[in-house]
C-alpha cells in the first residue's frame, strides 16, 4: 500500500467515525426529547387525575391535604397506571418510587402560577433542573437557574 492510499483509508475511516459519533449523539438527544415530554405529560396526568378524584369524592371540597410526595403517592393506591407516573429519566426515582415533588403547603392556597410539582432533584442529570407542574396545570421545563425551578424549590417538597 502506498503512503496516499494509506492517508486516503484514514481520512475515510476518520469520517466514518465522525458521521457515527454525530448520528449517535443526535439519537441521543433524541430519546431524551421524547423522555422529557412524557415526563412533562405524567405530572399533567397526575395532576388531572388528582383533580377528577378530588370532585369524585368531594365535589367543590378543597383538595387534598398531604403535602410533598404523598400528594402524588395516594394515586398508588386508588389508579391502576399510577405507576406509569414516575419520571423516565429518573432511575434512582422509579427504583425507590419516588419521582415527583408534591405542594410543600396546603395547595388550596396556591394561585394558578404557583408550583405544585416538579422533578426531584437530579432527575433529568446533576444540575440539569427539570419539569415544573404549575396549578394552572401547565407543565414546564426548567433549568436549575430558571427562577420558575428556584420557585418550586420553594412550594415544592420530596
Ligand atoms: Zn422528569
Amino acid at each position: 500500500m502506498s503512503l496516499s492510499k494509506g492517508l486516503y483509508v484514514i481520512l475515510i475511516a476518520s469520517f466514518l467515525v465522525l458521521v457515527c459519533a454525530y448520528g449517535l449523539q443526535a439519537v441521543q438527544r433524541a430519546q431524551r426529547m421524547a423522555r422529557v415530554t412524557r415526563c412533562a405529560s405524567n405530572l399533567r396526568a397526575l395532576w388531572q387525575t388528582q383533580l377528577q378524584y378530588q370532585a369524585w369524592v368531594c365535589p367543590y371540597g378543597p383538595l387534598s391535604p398531604k403535602r410533598g410526595h404523598e400528594f402524588w403517592h395516594q394515586w398508588k393506591r386508588v389508579h391502576p397506571s399510577a405507576n406509569d407516573f414516575d419520571c423516565p429519566l429518573s432511575e434512582e426515582g422509579r427504583r425507590i418510587g419516588l419521582s415527583y415533588r408534591g405542594p410543600c403547603r396546603d395547595a388550596n392556597r396556591l394561585k394558578p402560577d404557583d408550583p405544585v410539582g416538579a422533578d426531584r432533584e437530579g432527575n433529568h442529570g446533576p444540575g440539569q433542573g427539570g419539569n415544573v407542574l404549575l396549578k394552572s396545570g401547565d407543565v414546564r421545563e426548567a433549568s436549575e437557574s430558571d427562577p420558575l425551578w428556584v420557585r418550586a424549590r420553594e412550594t415544592t417538597m420530596d
